[in-house]
């Protein structure tokens, strides 16, 4: 922890959106990390939680992806 957390507190900014609710937080001033839970809480950012947000990571962009699929097959359809 640097000198500044230990007066100042952590200084978190959002590092990776995995989700719409599920991020990863980096503190600017050390290398802490905080995630989201399924609960929405914020906990430390462990080596198991990493691995579960990249699969939420693919997971959510494979789904982003054939919502996009979708939403061009609508619009050709209603252009043809
Ligand atoms: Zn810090």
């Amino acid at each position: 922890m640097s000198l500044y957390c230990t007066v100042f507190g952590h200084d978190f900014e959002v590092s990776k959106k995995v989700t719409y609710h599920v991020k990863e937080y980096k503190c600017s001033h050390c290398r802490n990390q905080l995630t989201t839970n399924g609960n929405g809480q914020l906990i430390k950012l462990t080596p198991k939680y990493k691995e579960i947000n990249s699969i939420l990571s693919r997971i959510h962009s494979k789904r982003q992806a054939k919502l996009r699929r979708e939403e061009l097959q609508t619009a050709y359809k209603m252009t043809s």
